[in-house]
C-alpha cells in the first residue's frame, strides 16, 4: 500500500476498501436472473408464443405499471426506442431542439436525433448529477422567447421542444424545481428514467413527472428483459398512441393489413417479456441487495481521504444501479490511476459517459455553460455495483 501525500490520491486504500468487499473479477453489473426466469421463458417455447403478441407482454406492463405507480406502460424493444417514440409523442418535431444533460449515456441525445431534432446541452448539479433546474431556469430566462407554436431558442430561431432530464445512476434529479420551470417556460419534460427502476422522489416513483417517461430494461440495468424498455405516461390518450405507433401503426381490422402514419417495430417480444416478470418479481429483493451493496460502499469509503462515495439525494430514495465514487476536486489528475490501479487489480471500473457535446456528432450543438458536468466527469469512477456483490442480508 503507498502512502498518501499532498500531490497524489492513495489508490491503495480505494483498492483495499474495493478488494475487501468484492469477490476477484467483480464485473461492473450482471444481470441476477433468478426466480421464475427459467419457468416463464420455458413457457414462450413450449407454446410457441415468442414474438409480439403475447400473455407476458400484457402481464409485464401491468406488474410495471403497479410496481411505478404509472397508470399505462408501453413495452418496447429497448430504452432507446422507447424515448424515440416518447419525444415524438412529446410533440417535438424536426428542426427543434431538445434541451438533455450533456452527462448522460449516448441514447438520452440520440433519441432527439432520430426525431431530427437537435440536441441543446444543459449542465448537471453535484447533488444529483442530472439537470441543475435552478441552472437551467436562469439560462432560458436568458435565451428562450415566445412563438407561435411555443417557446423558442432566440440565438438560433429553432422552437424548443422539450426538456429530457435523466436520473443519473439511479440518483433522481430534483424534479419539484424542475417540473415548475418547465411550465414556467410551457415546456413538456420527458424523463429518461432508463436507470432508475425502483428509485423514488418524495415518495413517488421517476417516471411519473414527465408527460411521458422510459425505462431500460437492458442486460447492465437494474432489471433485465435482454433487451427492451419502457413508456411510461398517465395519459391514456398518449399510452394508446404509443402502442400505436410502436406496432407500425397498424390500423384495427379482422383481416386487412393496414397502416395510417408512419410508425416502428418497436413493441416488445414476448420472450423478452416473459423473462421481465420474473425480474419485475425479483425487483424488490434486487434493489434490497443494491442498497446493502450502497451502505457497505458509504461505511467502508468514510474513511479515505480524497474520495466520497456518491450517496442519494436527500428528498430521494435511490435504486442505487450504478454506484460511483467521486474524487476530490483537487484529486481529480489521480482518476486515471484510479482506474488503472483497479482495473489492474481485476475489479473493473470505469469513466462517466463522455460529456455528449465533446461526441464528433454532437460538437457543433448548442449548449449552456457545462462547467459542472465538466468537473464531475473528471472527478467520478463507477465502481462494482451488481446485487450478488451485496453483502447477506442481517449479517
Ligand atoms: C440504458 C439507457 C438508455 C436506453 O438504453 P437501451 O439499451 O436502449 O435500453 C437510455 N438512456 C440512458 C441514460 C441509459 O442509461
Amino acid at each position: 500500500m503507498t502512502a498518501a501525500t499532498a500531490d497524489n490520491l492513495d489508490t491503495g486504500a480505494v483498492i483495499e476498501v474495493l478488494a475487501g468487499l468484492l469477490p476477484d473479477g467483480a464485473p461492473l453489473h450482471e444481470p441476477d436472473l433468478g426466480g421464475n426466469a427459467w419457468t416463464y421463458v420455458k413457457d414462450c417455447l413450449d407454446t410457441g408464443w415468442v414474438s409480439s403478441v403475447g400473455s407476458y407482454v400484457d402481464r409485464f406492463e401491468r406488474m410495471v405499471e403497479s410496481f411505478t405507480g404509472a397508470a399505462h406502460a408501453v413495452a418496447t424493444v429497448n430504452g432507446t426506442a422507447a424515448l424515440h417514440v416518447a419525444l415524438q409523442l412529446a410533440g417535438v418535431r424536426p428542426g427543434d431542439e431538445v434541451i438533455v444533460p450533456t452527462l448522460t449515456f449516448v441514447a438520452t441525445a440520440n433519441a432527439a436525433a432520430y426525431q431530427g431534432a437537435v440536441p441543446h446541452f444543459a449542465d448537471s448539479e453535484p447533488p444529483t448529477l442530472g439537470l441543475d433546474p435552478r441552472k437551467l431556469e436562469r439560462y432560458l430566462e436568458t435565451i428562450a422567447g415566445p412563438g407561435a407554436d411555443g417557446p423558442h431558442n432566440r440565438g438560433t430561431g429553432r422552437r424548443i421542444g422539450a426538456v429530457v432530464c435523466m436520473h443519473t445512476f439511479g440518483h433522481p434529479v430534483d424534479l419539484d424545481p424542475l417540473v415548475a420551470v418547465c411550465q414556467r417556460f410551457d415546456l413538456p419534460l420527458v424523463e429518461d428514467a432508463a436507470e432508475s427502476v425502483g428509485s423514488t422522489y418524495k415518495g413517488r416513483h421517476t417516471g411519473t413527472f414527465g408527460r411521458l417517461a422510459i425505462l431500460s430494461f437492458n442486460g447492465n440495468k437494474t432489471i433485465t428483459t435482454g433487451g427492451g424498455g419502457a413508456i411510461l405516461t398517465g395519459d391514456a390518450e398518449l399510452a394508446a398512441a404509443a402502442r400505436h405507433l410502436t406496432t407500425t401503426a397498424k390500423a384495427p381490422h379482422r383481416w386487412d393489413s393496414a397502416h395510417d402514419q408512419v410508425g416502428f417495430n418497436y413493441r416488445m417480444p414476448n420472450l423478452n417479456a416473459a423473462l421481465g416478470c420474473a425480474q419485475m418479481e425479483q425487483l424488490p429483493a434486487l434493489l434490497a441487495a443494491k442498497r446493502r451493496l450502497a451502505e457497505a460502499y458509504e461505511h467502508a469509503f468514510d474513511g479515505v481521504a480524497g474520495v466520497r462515495f456518491m450517496v442519494e439525494p436527500p428528498f430521494a430514495r435511490s435504486n442505487y444501479w450504478l454506484n460511483a465514487i467521486l474524487l476530490d476536486p483537487d484529486r481529480a489528475a489521480d482518476r486515471d490511476a484510479v482506474l488503472a490501479a483497479t482495473n489492474d487489480a481485476g475489479i473493473m471500473t470505469r469513466p462517466a459517459w463522455t460529456p455528449l457535446h465533446r461526441l464528433p456528432m454532437y460538437r457543433d450543438c448548442p449548449r449552456m455553460d457545462l462547467g459542472v458536468a465538466e468537473d464531475l466527469y473528471r472527478r467520478l469512477v463507477n465502481i462494482p455495483s451488481g446485487p450478488r456483490l451485496a453483502p447477506a442480508a442481517d449479517g
